[in-house]
């Protein structure tokens, strides 16, 4: 047994430095079984019981402390990455389910909802472990087992805000299969406990996970609230990100009739206020160890139809065998593409977690800050990068102080939607052409001996 109070001492400084990323693999570790998860403002966080007592040391499998991604790309895929900006994969896809209801529902093409309905109706998978907002209450998110297609259905859609996926594992039965939607930090400690064979993790057979570029803090949905004179959380009837044809819009519903809507290009205006550290401080944008990984398909092409499409990349064949299976059955539209076609579409957001998280950490070890260790490094940081990288921290870091968010709260959202947007275009065109330098050959190596 390894003692209680320096793990606790340990982990509680890791939730202080805001390191947290409120997974709830650490919950798991408590032999008493008498840990929780609790929220406070910010999300999800560990809440140790005086009783708690470990056998293993819950921090191995911290993406606060660490994410062992050198043995992680081993021992899932044999290898290194031959791409080290999306990581390794079978085939990349533009695509859609073909189910119009799925597809509309959904936060882009609807195919992380149908994989799940598929998997469950051929009965590939017992229960599907998924996020739903309105559980427990119409302003909160939570994970929840989900045993048949109408509540997968109903639990479409992105939840932006951190939700506590893997303290759930410690009801897993053993004798079920199970799938699971999960973010890149949630999918590589799974992977890593599903190695070391802990808490029944390898009945999940099959995990799925959205590309995750920014989530926001579970306070920036007050700025609607408050601009929106909704004073009692309890008037709040139903909230979704992504309401509407794609690329959709946030709706808050109130029992008393009002709606609130808001553009999904527009609420990005609070992602530099109130995104989460472990945003800032993730390396894995494209969920790299999960089988299936789906972002926004970001075209003017695509964006023009509406609808929903999705950006899809199977990294396992069993899953690639899926998709292609529910193709032949007519479920899910794919047009197979090649990596050069795509990588467009989401180049700053991987230039924003491949250089710029690796940037940030340095920052903050010039300041004393600690940071999660990667066990990878970029071979190449250009000095150029690190000149936007400041301004980028700049802004997150005056947007993030208490009077900016109060500030914030004396505008009106359309005004702040469309400059914020017609700002951030101008800020990504700007910054483009050192954030694309030298992307396209971007490599790592290891980094045990720092
Ligand atoms: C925090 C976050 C940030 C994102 N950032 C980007 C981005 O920068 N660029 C981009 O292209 N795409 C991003 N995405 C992905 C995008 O929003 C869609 O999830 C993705 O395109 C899949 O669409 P879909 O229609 O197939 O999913 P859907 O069919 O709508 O299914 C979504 C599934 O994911 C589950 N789910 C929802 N939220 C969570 C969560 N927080 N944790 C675990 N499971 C969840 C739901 O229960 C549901 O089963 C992000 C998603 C999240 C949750």
């Amino acid at each position: 047994m390894i003692k209680n109070n320096n793990i606790k001492k340990e982990i509680n400084r890791i939730v202080s430095n805001k390191l947290c990323t409120g997974c709830g693999a650490c919950i798991l570790f408590d032999q008493s079984n008498k840990s929780k998860m609790i929220n406070n403002q910010f999300g999800p966080i560990p809440s140790f019981h005086n009783d708690a007592i470990f056998k293993t040391n819950p921090l191995d499998y911290c993406p606060g402390h660490i994410i062992d991604y050198d043995d992680l790309y081993k021992s899932v895929y044999g290898t290194y990455p031959d791409n080290w900006l999306i990581g390794n994969y079978e085939n990349i896809y533009i695509g859609y389910s073909k189910d119009n209801q799925i597809r509309s529902n959904s936060s882009s093409g609807g195919i992380l909802t149908h994989i799940l309905v598929y998997l469950l109706r051929n009965q590939l998978i017992d229960q599907a472990i998924i996020v739903k907002q309105g559980i427990p209450l119409p302003y909160k998110a939570s994970v929840m087992f989900a045993k048949n297609e109408e509540t997968i259905k109903n639990s479409s859609q992105s939840v932006y805000t951190p939700v506590s996926m893997l303290d759930i594992l410690k009801n897993l039965d053993s004798k079920k299969k199970y799938a699971i939607t999960l973010l890149p930090d949630q999918a590589a400690v799974l992977r890593k406990l599903q190695k070391d064979d802990l808490f029944n993790s390898n009945c999940i057979k099959f995990v799925l996970g959205p590309y995750t570029g920014t989530q926001i803090d579970s306070r920036a949905l007050n700025y609607f609230y408050k601009r929106n004179k909704i004073n009692n959380l309890k008037d709040i009837k139903s909230i979704k990100w992504r309401a509407g044809e794609w690329p959709g819009y946030l709706e808050i519903l109130t029992h008393s009739g009002k709606i609130v809507r808001s553009k999904k290009v527009y609420y990005n205006f609070l992602i530099p206020f109130y995104i989460t550290n472990s945003s800032l401080l993730s390396i894995d944008f494209t969920n790299e160890l999960a089988d299936i990984s789906v972002g926004d398909a970001w075209s003017p092409k695509y964006e023009k139809i509406g609808k929903g499409f999705s950006i899809i990349t199977s990294r396992t064949q069993k899953m690639d065998i899926l998709l292609k299976k529910m193709q032949e059955e007519d479920l899910i539209h794919l047009e197979k593409k090649d990596w050069e076609s795509v990588s467009f579409m989401h180049g700053h957001m991987l230039d924003f977690k491949k250089r710029g998280t690796f940037i940030r950490i340095k920052i903050r070890k010039f300041f004393g800050l600690r940071s999660p260790k990667y066990t990878l490094k970029p071979v190449n940081l250009p000095l150029s990068r690190f000149f936007v990288e400041i301004i980028n921290l700049l802004i997150f870091s005056i947007c993030r102080t208490h009077l900016a968010r109060q500030l914030l709260n004396f505008i009106p959202e359309p005004f702040i939607g469309h400059v914020f947007n017609r700002l951030r275009l101008k800020w990504k065109s700007l910054s483009k052409p050192t954030k694309r330098k030298g992307l396209k050959n971007y490599k790592m190596k290891n980094s045990y001996d720092d």
